[in-house]
């Protein structure tokens, strides 16, 4: 496996794979990689020639009072992990070089942005489609691999990539969870032994929701108050929001319909640490 570390021997490499006729695939995370990652490079595996996998902690993404600061850091371990998971190239950029001091562009994916997660963290959605846009530049990829964890960000990044015509393959693989249900995910290495059980019950609303809607349930509000009395029977939980959406506009249901594609997620607080979680069913 190759380590790079600037952008000049990033792109160059990349445009020896694409010359020697190679299809890159490109995994994007903020490393301290879990499962849920190592899925994500196997589908960019079965997709692409060539796999780069890019850590980098955007500080962008992060309002000044998140955890950029405090958000887990092992880039040897990750190198090792990488490594076992087949990964071609590691792309492990600075800060200076991914953001100049004379940096001035941003994107800005409207109206999605604004919801859910971005209405919770203003900014978030703008700092992720900018360096998803500037890591697409600098690793060229053919296809780029999302979690399905992070819904919106997928939908963000799917509608990026139509609107500006990146000519880029999107795959979003499934969520890889713990045997409790809970999502994999970085942050859980915050969580204390009793927020760590507790936590469990993100997923065990979404499947509540789901067995309801299964039933014949069709009214939002009530869906909605059913989670929340489950999760709130959690001494440590605190809802920050419960939303049933469409995938693709994330504009708000009250009341379902058959037929209809309908993505429900939520963000909880478990003491000091926010969750997200979510699951997409069709009815
Ligand atoms: P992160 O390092 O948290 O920014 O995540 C990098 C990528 O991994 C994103 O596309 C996430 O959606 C994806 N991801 C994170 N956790 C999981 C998980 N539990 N299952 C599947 N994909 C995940």
């Amino acid at each position: 496996m190759k380590i790079i570390e600037t952008i000049s021997a990033m792109q160059s490499a990349a445009d020896e794979i694409r010359l020697s006729r190679k299809t890159i695939g490109v995994v994007p995370t903020m490393g301290y990689l879990h499962k849920g990652h190592l899925s994500l490079i196997k589908v960019a595996r079965e997709n692409a020639d060539i796999v780069i996998v890019t850590i980098f902690v955007n500080p962008t993404q992060f309002a000044p009072h998140e955890d950029f600061n405090s958000y887990p850091r092992d880039i040897s371990r990750d190198t090792q992990l990488a490594e076992m998971a087949g990964v071609d190239i590691l792309f492990i950029p600075s800060s200076n070089e991914m953001y100049p001091s004379d940096f001035l562009t941003t994107i800005n994916v409207k109206h999605l942005e604004s919801k859910l997660e971005g209405e919770s963290r203003p900014g978030h959605f703008q700092g992720v489609a900018t360096i998803v846009a500037i890591l697409f530049n600098i690793t060229k990829p053919h296809v780029a691999i999302f979690g399905q964890k992070d819904a919106q960000q997928a939908i963000v990044i799917k509608r990026m990539v139509q609107d500006l015509n990146f000519d880029i393959k999107i795959i979003v693989a499934p969520t890889v969870r713990e045997s409790d249900g809970l999502a994999m995910s970085s942050r859980n290495t915050y969580l204390s032994p009793i927020e760590r059980s507790e936590s469990a019950v993100l997923f065990a609303a979404l499947k509540e929701a789901e067995y309801l809607i299964k039933n014949g349930m069709k009214n939002c509000l009530t869906i909605k108050e059913n989670m929340s009395k489950l999760i709130l029977s959690k001494k440590s939980a605190a809802i920050d929001y419960i939303s049933i959406a469409n995938p693709i506009t994330l504009d708000e249901y009250e009341i379902l319909e058959k037929s209809q594609l309908v993505l429900i997620s939520l963000a909880v607080r478990l003491g000091k640490t926010r969750l997200i979680d979510n699951i997409l069913i069709n009815i």
